[in-house]
């Protein structure tokens, strides 16, 4: 497989209003847009830094994945994001090694990316996302 680079760092966040803070004001980074992607009901906020970005995730439901994360763990990093250059690629050698998949296809993600998850139980507790971007 290959990897390009890291795309994002996925942080759960109970407000992206008063998280954004500390990464604006004290880091000095800058929300470049915040997107809502009601398949996972959440809203995004994007944080470009060099070719890499951190998305301050924020849940739009009580029951979404990314409240439950937050009532099980508490804020913080939810996911990591690998840049692939052929995600259908990645997933069918991912499938032949028999690693454990939460998505078998594809799925739209925020940004206009193609993303998948790999099941945490095979990355050591980290959940792992990787994505396309055209
Ligand atoms: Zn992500």
């Amino acid at each position: 497989m290959k990897l390009k680079h890291i795309d994002h760092i996925g942080i759960a966040v109970k407000s992206i209003e008063e998280a954004g803070k500390f990464y604006t004001d004290v880091l000095g980074m800058h929300i470049e847009d915040v997107e809502t992607v009601p398949d996972q009901k959440v809203n995004v906020a994007f944080l470009p830094i060099t070719d890499s970005e951190l998305e301050l995730l924020e849940s739009t439901q009580p029951d979404g994945p990314v409240a439950r994360y937050i009532d099980s763990r508490g804020e913080g990093v939810q996911h990591i994001a690998f840049r692939v250059e052929n995600i259908d690629e990645a997933l069918e050698e991912l499938k032949a090694k028999g690693i454990r998949l939460i998505d078998e296809t594809p799925r739209n993600g925020a940004g206009g990316a193609r993303i998948a998850f790999i099941h945490p139980k095979e990355t050591h507790g980290v959940l792992v996302e990787i994505c396309e971007r055209k």
